[in-house]
């Protein structure tokens, strides 16, 4: 941000050219990396709102930025840029709670509040904010809507979506338009609010967002299960919510990744061991005790060895461990590749064996981890030298399809999934998308290259 003579000077007071600027604000957990023209960091709406004007006379994209936690590729100013190349429009600035309202039990924020600094501050005030990716520390909050973010907790609460009630954005070209309601219900007019949420920065840059938070629950449990069997674990996870408890959080860890959490910084993980699943229940303290007891019951009898945490510190070491998982995963395979596939939750047991025999058909190591009470796995192959995985992938997908799942349960499609997004979104369903993209974007600049794969769906 240095007060140099800038090549490109955007009508706002703070913004770079600077190389080191456009370096680091090239790339995003996804590994791709691009180069944008300039790097802003708007303060307010309007200065976001003139960007926008001013990108569409200089034909340049704008790429909205959180704090490029993304797995996809959606902060990364690349996959077809216009003539004027790509201004990134970051939202570090705007990272302001601007009101916790403890009667209606909603908070304002904008877009650059960093999602575990909202839970800590409503924690004072006795308020929750369930959504709680593994990257909490890190990840704002407009990159969570844009994203639709999940998280552990989506188990028993739902994902991003299911908070959002409200959102103030600027479309391409400028214009603020409000979204949604402030209050618990409300009817009027299509639901623009769920169309922006999800959707990954290519609709419109969203600048303030008005969320439901709950009362803080009473207690929590954390119990560790630990299995010699990966499938015994993934029918664990069927049995426990067939019993009609709902764990707040049902995680999944196989061999591999407990083998490189440890090897990057010792937590204590049983060795040994095939799989494990760390469990969570909240609520009120004797409904939770006797849900637990019948937890310990179901995962032993499938061979489990199960513990509980006996303090916060104890239970505050099992989750850095899990939160550790896909770092861990980094520094023992830097170019491994991730994927986030859901299938129904009855299917996790046959989805693992389905890993297993495709680790072992293509000879690339597929470690496994993720939300399994969601269904939601998330997959890496660690390959012992970068390559093309794209027909491994593809095989990987079609196993998910036909499982009755899906491609993404939280990451999105960004730019690594938009090679595959009609394996599993039909033509005319994909062309609707397209035609909204075009009713918001008519210029096509805001996010470009995003989503939708390069080829036309057939006429
Ligand atoms: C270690 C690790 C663990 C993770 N765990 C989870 C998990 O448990 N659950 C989960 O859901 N995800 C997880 N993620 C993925 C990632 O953290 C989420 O997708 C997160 O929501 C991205 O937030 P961000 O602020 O980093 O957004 P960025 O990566 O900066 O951007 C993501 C997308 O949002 C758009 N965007 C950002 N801000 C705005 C805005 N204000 N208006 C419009 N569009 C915007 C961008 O253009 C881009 O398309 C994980 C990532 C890592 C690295």
């Amino acid at each position: 941000m240095a007060e140099k003579e800038k090549t490109i000077r955007l009508d706002i007071e703070r913004f770079s050219t600077d190389p080191e600027d456009l370096l680091a604000y090239g790339f995003d957990a996804s590994g791709l990396s691009g180069t944008a023209a300039v790097v802003a960091w708007p303060g307010t709406t309007m200065e976001v709102a003139r960007i926008m004007r001013q990108a569409r006379q200089m034909r340049a994209a704008v790429i909205p930025r959180g704090a490029g936690t993304g797995m996809t590729g959606g902060a990364v100013p690349a996959g077809g840029l216009p003539p004027g190349g790509a201004i990134v429009l970051s939202f570090e600035r705007m990272n302001r709670i601007l009101e916790v309202d403890d009667v209606n039990l909603t908070v304002l924020v904008e877009p650059g509040v960093v999602n575990g600094r909202l839970q800590r501050e409503l924690a004072g005030y006795g308020l929750f904010y369930p959504p709680d990716p593994a990257s909490l520390e890190f990840c704002t909050i407009g990159g969570n809507v844009a994203e639709n973010a999940g998280g552990p907790r989506a188990l028993k609460y739902g994902v991003t979506r299911d908070f959002v009630l409200w959102l103030e954005a600027v479309l391409p070209g400028g214009e603020i338009i409000h979204t949604g309601v402030q209050t618990p219900k409300g009817v009027v007019g299509y639901d623009l609010t769920r169309l922006l949420v999800g959707s990954e920065g290519t609709l419109a840059a969203v600048t303030k967002i008005r969320l439901k938070v709950l009362p803080l629950p009473q207690d929590v449990l954390t119990l560790l299960a630990v299995f010699g069997d990966v499938g015994a674990s993934g029918e664990a996870v069927s049995r426990i919510i067939a019993s009609k408890i709902i764990p707040r959080t049902l995680e999944i860890m196989d061999k591999d990744c407990m083998l490189a959490v440890e090897n990057r910084g010792p937590v204590g993980l049983p060795s040994g061991a095939e799989a494990l699943l760390l469990i969570e229940l909240d609520g009120h303290p004797e409904a939770i005790k006797a849900e637990a007891a019948r937890v310990i019951e179901i995962c032993r009898m499938l061979g489990a060895e199960v513990t509980m945490a006996e303090d916060d510190d104890a239970r505050e070491a099992l989750w850095r461990a899990r939160r550790g998982v896909s770092p861990a995963l980094y520094q023992l395979c830097p170019h491994k590749v991730s994927e986030d596939i859901v299938v129904p939750r009855g299917n996790i047991a046959a989805m693992l064996s389905e890993l297993k025999a495709l680790a072992q058909k293509t000879s690339i190591p597929i470690a496994s981890f993720g939300h399994a009470g969601d269904g939601n796995l998330h997959v890496n192959l660690l390959p012992k030298e970068k390559k093309d995985l794209t027909p491994v992938l593809r095989e990987l997908f079609e196993k998910v399809l036909a499982l009755g799942g899906t491609l993404s349960g939280e990451h999105g499609v960004g730019l690594t999934k938009k090679p595959f997004i009609q394996m599993e979104i039909g033509d005319a369903e994909l062309d609707l998308m397209r035609r909204i993209k075009n009713v918001f974007d008519p210029d096509g600049l805001l996010n470009p290259g995003k989503i939708f794969p390069e080829a036309e769906p057939p006429a």
